[in-house]
């Protein structure tokens, strides 16, 4: 069976499974305790991968917070920023109509709390216009953007550069979901100060699901910015993130982490090169019958969003599934008519008839192929 649904999510990297193994087994103190040995492996290999999702996201080892994964970062964050620095002033959140179901519910729900919310409408390929959150940022007194890196579904790329020097010009938080993007372009926050808050998953690289990172960066005096945490207990993670630390994940991350970093430059040309086979071969096989969704350009490498005229893509997928897992939109909201989808402007029938194919980059040409034999 040829998996393409990297996008829901990855297989863990043999590595990743070798190096979490003894922190499932031997290796199982509690990296809070204190001074006996296996207390401190763990605390040991706790900052250890801390450090290698640092060096991959191209921020300081001291702004890496360790959490659930992006849905709780994303939680962590927003509701974090709006309960403490949410004066009557600036309740006012910008965001986007292709935001994962973890930013948008987010905001439904601090509308419920008096926050106003704005959604910045998109371009034909899920991109937000640049002067339409200017006009914004000029006119209302705003707390904070959270917008999107790249998109689940289309795959397309945010202009984050642009976005993040508005956010400073106009010092408004920015938060950024990059669940999407880590491991396949390259994240260097080091060089995007405007970016004050980032979320990404584990289980989207080659990691292990269920652990992830918020990013807590500090402010332009080297401060920490305060936040409401999520969840209150015995103050681990410097008190943002309570809970016992989930060691083996935390070590899965770490490792898949400093793979991802050391083979970055390279993946990214073997999934643009993947995707380029793969739509050659869906041209091939389907011709006139498939519209591609997503642009070409300013895109995460590995996705596309095809639709398959006249045919139904439940039925589709489910035809695929014992040969080919693909899925028909974000596996977090499959049974819904996709959102990012009716934000491009695609109708319902348009919508139904598409899939989205998601490669990784352990994946080789010639696993495509099966697509000869359908
Ligand atoms: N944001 C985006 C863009 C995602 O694709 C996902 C996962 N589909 C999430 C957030 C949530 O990640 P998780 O399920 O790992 O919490």
């Amino acid at each position: 069976m040829l998996y393409l649904d990297n996008s829901a999510t990855t297989p863990i990297h043999p590595e990743v499974k070798d190096a979490m193994l003894p922190y499932l087994l031997e290796e199982f103190g509690n990296p809070s305790s204190k001074y006996y040995t296996l207390a401190e492996n763990a605390k040991y290999a706790v900052e250890n991968s801390r450090k290698h999702i640092a060096n991959l996201l191209g921020c300081d080892t001291d702004d890496i917070i360790f959490t659930s994964g992006s849905t709780e970062s994303n939680n962590m964050i927003l509701k974090g920023i709006a309960e403490y620095h949410g004066i009557s002033e600036n309740k006012h959140i910008i965001t986007s109509r292709t935001e994962h179901p973890s930013v948008l519910e987010v905001c439904e729900y601090l509308h419920s709390k008096g926050f106003k919310i704005s959604y910045l409408d998109v371009d034909q390929f899920g991109r937000i216009k640049l002067d339409e959150l200017e006009e914004l940022l000029q006119t209302v007194p705003t707390l904070l953007v959270s917008l999107i890196w790249g998109n689940n579904e289309l795959g397309s790329l945010n202009p984050m550069d642009d976005i993040q020097k508005l956010c400073q010009k106009y010092k408004v938080f920015l938060h950024t979901d990059a669940t999407q993007v880590v491991g396949k372009i390259e994240v260097s926050l080091n060089d995007l100060e405007g970016i004050n808050f980032l979320s990404c998953s584990a289980h989207k690289f080659h990691g292990p699901k269920g652990v992830g990172v918020a990013v807590l960066r500090k402010d332009s005096l080297g401060l920490p910015i305060p936040i409401t945490p999520l969840l209150h207990g015995g103050g681990q993670e410097k008190n943002y993130r309570s809970g016992t630390l989930a060691v083996h994940n935390i070590v899965g991350m770490g490792k898949a982490a400093e793979i991802t970093l050391k083979n970055l430059k390279c993946n990214i040309e073997k999934l643009n090169s993947l995707e380029n086979a793969l739509k050659d071969i869906l041209i091939k096989k389907f011709g006139n019958s498939i519209i591609f969704n997503n642009d070409t350009e300013q895109k995460i490498p590995g996705i596309l969003n095809v639709q398959f005229v006249g045919i139904n893509n439940e039925i589709l997928v489910k035809k695929l599934a014992p040969y080919i897992a693909v899925s028909t939109g974000s596996a977090c909201s499959s049974s819904k008519p996709s959102h990012v989808l009716q934000a491009i402007g695609l109708s319902l029938n348009e919508i139904r008839n598409t899939i989205r194919f998601s490669i990784s980059s352990l994946l080789k040409q010639e696993d495509f192929k099966i697509f000869n034999d359908l």
